[in-house]
């Protein structure tokens, strides 16, 4: 296996190009490196992409938009008080990722190109309507962070392809999102289920928008716009709260293994969706007072 760090964007994909396939980008390495431990076969090339500047920054814009770099790690995006303001969903599913040690290390790029239904981040990235910039040897192009993964542990992007940074949209007064999961032990574990919730509150406190998206009940994180629908117009009163928490429920598809049933899964969802809607919903109250 031949290690590359290149310090220039181009190059990624000309490295990329050239491995016809047995090429792989590693940012953190903090899923790969124990892929290979574990005898998942070796690359011929491996890119690391954490030299090179644009993938290791956060911007914000005139607009309130963000750019993430693919490989910025965990314990810099929670550093970065701006964009915790902005987007507390995001940035405190990618804090739940790991332990300090992790944090260092593990990306937002990497917790979606891994595509493990489980990933923490990225149920929040999709509720948030975050976009990500692919580069590729023929080019450039933009796609939706919810039409990234197309089955566990696989993306849509092809072998030369690697996702340049992810970015997070402008947001109207009164909106602010949460997520949250459950393990099975206090930390460093693998989510029974995940729940983010994406909203924007009018100036009587009715929801005007929402976004729903679950991780870990799925063979791919879903979105669920029957359960945004429940909440749409209303306050979030406690009979909207029981219906809604039934949708999600009904809306799973997960299996049984060793971390929950399918019975309790889709129970968790529901309750977590509902808890991260009323969290989403208090958090952009505050914020327009
Ligand atoms: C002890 C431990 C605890 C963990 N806890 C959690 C947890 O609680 N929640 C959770 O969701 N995950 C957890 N993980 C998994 C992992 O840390 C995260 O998924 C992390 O975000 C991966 O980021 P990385 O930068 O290390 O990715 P890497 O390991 O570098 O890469 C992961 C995959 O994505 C690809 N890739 C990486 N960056 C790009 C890019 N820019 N473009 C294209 N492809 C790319 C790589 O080729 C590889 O296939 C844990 C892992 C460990 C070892």
């Amino acid at each position: 296996m031949q290690y590359q760090a290149p310090t220039d964007l181009a190059d990624v994909a000309a490295l990329l190009a050239s491995a016809d396939g047995k090429g792989r980008v590693m940012a953190g390495g903090t899923d790969l490196l124990a892929r290979f431990a574990a005898g998942m076969p070796k690359p011929d090339v491996l890119v690391d992409i954490k030299h090179i500047a644009e993938l290791m920054d956060i911007e914000q814009a005139s607009d309130g938009s963000f750019t993430v770099g693919a490989a910025v790690c965990g314990a810099a995006i929670s550093e970065h008080a701006a964009l915790c303001s902005a987007w507390p969903g995001v940035t405190e599913a990618m804090d739940l990722i790991g332990s300090v040690q992790i944090q260092g290390r593990a990306s937002l790029g990497g917790n979606l190109c891994n595509a493990s239904p489980a990933a923490d981040a990225v149920p929040a990235l999709i509720a948030a309507g975050a976009i990500c910039r692919i580069l590729g040897s023929q080019g450039e192009r933009q796609v939706s962070v919810a039409d990234i993964i197309c089955s566990p542990g696989k993306t849509c992007l092809d072998s030369d392809e690697f996702v340049v940074s992810l970015y997070l949209p402008p947001r109207p007064p009164r909106s602010a999102d949460a997520y949250l999961r459950l393990i099975p032990r206090s930390e460093m574990d693998i989510a029974v289920a995940g729940a983010a919730v994406n909203l924007t509150l009018d100036s009587a406190d009715v929801v005007v928008a929402a976004t729903i998206a679950l991780g870990a009940v799925s063979p791919v994180p879903l979105l669920v716009p029957r359960a945004a629908d429940v909440i749409l117009g209303s306050k979030l009163e406690a009979d909207v709260m029981t219906r809604f928490k039934s949708v999600v429920s009904a809306s799973c598809r997960p299996i049984n293994d060793k971390r929950g049933t399918i019975d309790y899964r889709n129970h968790v969802a529901g309750v977590l969706a509902a808890r991260a809607a009323l969290i989403a919903g208090k958090r952009a109250a505050r914020e327009g007072l």
